[in-house]
């Protein structure tokens, strides 16, 4: 029993990680809700999903929007395994805006080597 506790605390500190996203599928953007959070929303059917939805992970409160369908450019990959998702190619939020630059792989947040997080402290 004693490995359990071990293993949910372990989880809740996983949880309570900024960086670690939130999968919640949705069939259309007006499920979309006003405060994102630190979910990434997907919209669409599966294997048809249109648009990979989050609040920019820096913290600036930036709306990104990834688009997944096929006919656009540029595109991203969306793969969804074991309820995590992977996004290719990375993120990047122009420079004017916050400048953000990262990996979503299995649902957890992987900054590019060059970019600093702000923590807007
Ligand atoms: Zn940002």
């Amino acid at each position: 029993m004693h490995s359990k506790n071990v293993l949910r605390r372990l989880w809740a500190t996983v949880a309570q990680r900024s960086d670690q996203l939130h999968l919640q599928l949705i069939p259309s953007m007006q499920e979309l809700p006003d405060v994102l959070g630190d979910r990434l929303f997907v919209m669409g059917k599966p294997a048809r999903y249109k648009w990979a939805i989050l609040s920019c992970p820096c913290g600036c409160g930036e709306r990104i929007d990834v688009c997944l369908m096929p006919s656009a450019r540029p595109k991203w990959e969306l793969t969804l395994r074991n309820g995590r998702v992977s996004l290719s190619p990375s993120i990047w939020v122009p420079r004017e805006r916050c400048g953000s630059h990262f990996w979503i792989r299995q649902s957890q947040i992987v900054w590019c080597k060059n970019y600093e997080v702000s923590t807007g402290i």
